[in-house]
């Protein structure tokens, strides 16, 4: 789906298909830099992260391992509950494991600092962070991402795998959700 199928529905278009193909790539250099030599998990967080899954993967010129978690803090608002619950954990053993968690955005930052103490609980050799978002104003709980696409506002954003009442993730671009669709 293409920004011009849900025009009414965004208030802009933040990056195009193109920008996030291109940050990407700059993504994976710098991953391919620094995991040079070493084996690397990455590990998805459902279902957001599909998108920045395949592409960021696709974009390594590398072998690289893919593992999953579903976990879930929000319900269907648009406002974090602030409860993190496992619904799908990793079908690998990660001791001794160097792991990057990807994910789509961070915004109060309550997901990745809850499933980082979590993952490091297992004797991972690393365990390092990738997101394609960040919304610095809105962190309550400290996240260190290695790996940043862009930092944001707090608007709420959909596409590329951000959903909004499951809706927009196959958005081929990231864009502003007008707040006549969630008002
Ligand atoms: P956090 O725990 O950092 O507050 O929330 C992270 C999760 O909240 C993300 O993985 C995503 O599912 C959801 N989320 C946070 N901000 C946005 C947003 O602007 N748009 C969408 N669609 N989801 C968001
Ligand atoms: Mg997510």
């Amino acid at each position: 789906m293409d920004a011009a199928h849900v025009d009414d529905d965004l208030v802009e278009v933040l990056f195009t298909e193109k920008q996030i193909h291109d940050r990407l790539g700059e993504l994976a250099a710098d991953i391919e830099r620094d995991y040079d030599g070493k084996d690397l998990l990455i590990v998805g967080v459902l279902r957001g992260a599909v998108m920045v899954m395949a592409d960021l993967a696709r974009a390594l010129g590398r072998h690289v391992e893919m593992d999953w978690m579903a976990v879930s803090s929000y319900g269907s608002g648009t406002k974090s509950s602030g409860v993190v619950r496992i619904l799908k954990d990793l079908d690998t053993d990660i001791s001794g494991r160097h792991v990057l968690i990807v994910d789509e955005v961070i915004d109060t930052g309550l997901t990745l600092s809850w499933l980082t103490s979590n993952l490091n609980s297992r004797n991972p050799a690393s365990v390092e962070i990738c997101t394609l978002l960040r919304k610095p104003e809105a962190q309550q709980m400290p996240v260190q991402a290695r790996y940043v696409g862009w930092d944001i506002g707090e608007e709420f954003v959909v596409g590329y795998g951000l959903d909004y009442r499951e809706n927009y993730r196959n958005l081929r671009d990231i864009g502003t959700l007008a707040p006549h669709v969630y008002s």
